[in-house]
């Protein structure tokens, strides 16, 4: 059974309607997604900044709430919860952010930032047994327990990251929802962040939702990854398969971006034209026409079914599995 299971989730904000327009629009920030986890799996996400990642991410927390859709985790319907309800749920999934400085409270101690899950889920009965307790945490994530009582500014970026690790791994979660966790980091720190992410899998058994913009971030971590266009998943394949043969277009421009190790290749890179366009009012057809180096007449109005182009692979574009070569 899956560990988490998203069942066409939208969540569209409404817009103000300006002076003279009566017309109530909205930004689709996330639009119909569906998707999977299964315990101890990591499902990669990846697109471009605004393509709505994160808002999917907070929204599965229900730190948003949905506009429709369902949530499962271990099969229960959580879509809906609210109070002692979901604050009981909340335990399983945890959330690590982009930017681990602004996400800890610089007034607090670590063994307070910490302790706070353990205090809110009461999860020790004494003072020393949740002092116990803050320094296997604090050992698990690669931090010296020495260090509990200083403050979060006297930490380096990735140490902070590993704080915030700790604070997730609190509550013994089974699934955490990483955004963006390595964005703000040295490439060098990345590494040893993804490495400490894989170890604690292990250990534990979690699953990750490992949202990046960087598909060879997200490549490095993920079994599986799905590729996220406008508030839209627009192809989903095992990692491998993804990055040797991908179907859409967006994601081939994507993998065009990832430097190569090899100095013979010759994959060139595909620059996409234009900006993302706006949420509000997403292109008619196939959302992606507008950008896309092959699209047809038949792009600008027929929406590109989700279909399966080889086992396990699937794709929203009129030519997925047709050969289709991207041209600059
Ligand atoms: Fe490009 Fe058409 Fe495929 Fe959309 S459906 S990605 S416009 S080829």
């Amino acid at each position: 059974m899956s560990l988490l299971e998203v069942k066409n989730l939208k969540v569209h904000f409404p817009v103000k309607p300006g002076l003279f327009s009566r017309v109530r629009e909205s930004v689709k920030a996330v639009d119909g997604v569906s998707f999977s986890i299964a315990p101890g799996e990591t499902l990669g996400l990846v697109g471009e900044s605004g393509c709505g990642k994160s808002t999917l991410g907070r929204a599965i927390l229900r730190l948003v709430q949905p506009t429709a859709g369902e949530i499962f985790l271990d099969g229960e319907n959580i879509t809906h919860m609210s109070g002692a309800e979901l604050r009981g749920r909340r335990r399983k999934f945890q959330m690590i952010f982009q930017d681990p400085f602004s996400s800890l409270n610089p007034r607090m101690t670590v063994e307070d930032i910490v302790g706070e899950a353990l205090d809110i889920h009461q999860l020790t009965d004494s003072q020393s047994a949740r002092k116990k307790r803050i320094a296997e945490l604090l050992e698990a994530v690669g931090l010296d327990p020495v260090y509990a009582q200083r403050y979060p500014h006297e930490f380096s970026g990735g140490q902070r990251q590993r704080i915030g690790i700790a604070r997730a791994l609190a509550v013994e979660p089974e699934i955490i929802i990483c955004d963006e966790p390595v964005s703000a980091l040295d490439v060098s720190v990345q590494a040893q962040i993804i490495n400490l992410l894989r170890d604690l899998q292990q250990q534990r058994g979690l699953a990750y939702l490992f949202i990046a913009h960087d598909l060879a971030v997200v490549e490095h971590i993920s079994r599986r990854v799905m590729v996220m266009y406008l508030g839209k998943i627009v192809e989903t394949a095992d990692a491998k398969t993804l990055i040797r043969e991908p179907q859409h277009p967006y994601t081939q421009a994507l993998i065009s971006a990832v430097p190569e190790v090899d100095p013979d290749s010759k994959r060139q890179r595909i620059i996409l034209p234009g900006e993302v366009p706006s949420p509000i009012h997403p292109p008619d057809g196939c959302p992606f026409h507008p950008r896309c180096p092959i699209a047809e007449t038949k792009c600008r109005t027929e929406i590109p079914q989700w279909r399966e182009v080889s086992k396990n692979h699937f794709a929203a574009c009129h030519l997925a599995g047709k050969e289709i070569e991207a041209r600059n």
